[in-house]
């Protein structure tokens, strides 16, 4: 007998990986849990019955979300990450030279805990000396933050449940509140194939908090059409541009990508245009 795992990226659409192992299976105080090991992608992390990550594809992902910001800020030393409780965001942020501390709040310790018993490659950072794990709410942790980091990463799970409120305006305000005065915020925003309305809602309240706001893309194949967007906030600096590109360690980020990553399909800019 075989053994599929689905995610049903659209009522009509379902994206499915062989499975040979259910690693774990648990309803979480916030979330339906699931790892399970596939022939294509190895270990994958489901939230909810979606794709979280995969040991094959992770670093997509994860240095996109992180190198971008860290290399267009001139000085990033003090980084919150909102969610991301796989660590692969975390791992990225550690290893930049330019970083201080690294601080993740995550709502959901069994997230934390799935990846320190079956990610090795994600949860290395949770004992690097230069971060910190907080256990708790995103939305009220930054509320009473103050000008105290240079980069926010919002590394959260799709705009349902405990993360609805990642996506709305008064959210992005309140990190435009606990960034310094040339912060930067990047927050994960979806498919521009898929979800346009949240791309649409993110980088409207994004726009109306920070003077600069930009969209970028990045191919990921286990997510819903493989093309993933992200959304910039910036006080001062411009994110389009590459000042350190530290990518030695990269599999998928360099300067080039960083420059090219901004540049939109027609279909594209028109979502945010309007
Ligand atoms: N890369 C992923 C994606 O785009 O599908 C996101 C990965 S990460 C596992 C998302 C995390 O955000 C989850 O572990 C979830 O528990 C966390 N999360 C959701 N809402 C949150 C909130 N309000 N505060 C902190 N963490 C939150």
């Amino acid at each position: 007998m075989e053994l599929w795992v689905t995610e049903y990226q659209t009522p009509s659409l379902g994206f499915s990986c062989k499975a040979t192992q259910t690693l774990r299976t648990e309803q979480t105080q916030y979330q339906h849990l699931a790892v399970v090991e596939t022939e294509q992608f190895g270990r994958m992390l489901l939230l909810d019955g979606m794709v979280q990550t995969t040991e094959k594809d992770e670093w997509v992902y994860h240095e996109m979300i992180t190198q971008v910001a860290l290399n267009a800020h001139p000085n990033p030393q003090q980084i919150l990450i909102i969610g991301g409780g796989d660590g692969g965001t975390l791992r990225e942020v550690v290893r930049h030279p330019g970083v201080v501390k690294g601080t993740l709040v995550e709502i959901d310790d069994r997230v934390v805990e799935a990846s320190r018993d079956f990610f090795p490659e994600l949860c290395r950072a949770f004992s690097d000396p230069k971060a910190e794990v907080v256990i708790r709410d995103g939305i009220e942790y930054i509320k009473e933050r103050r000008a105290c980091f240079d980069v926010v990463i919002v590394d959260s799970t799709e705009p349902v449940g405990p993360a609805v409120q990642l996506f709305s305006a008064e959210f992005y305000q309140n990190v435009f509140a606990a960034l310094k005065e040339d912060g930067m915020l990047v927050a994960q925003s979806e498919s521009p194939f898929f979800n346009a309305d949240v791309i649409k809602m993110a980088y409207t309240g994004i726009k109306q908090a920070f003077p600069i706001a930009e969209l970028y893309l990045a191919s990921i194949p286990t997510y819903p059409s493989g093309l993933w967007s992200f959304t910039v906030g910036s006080k001062v600096h411009d994110p389009r541009l590459p000042l350190m590109a530290y990518e030695q360690a990269c599999k998928y980020y360099n300067s080039q990508i960083h420059e090219a990553a901004f540049k939109l399909p027609g279909f594209v800019s028109r979502i945010i245009e309007d």
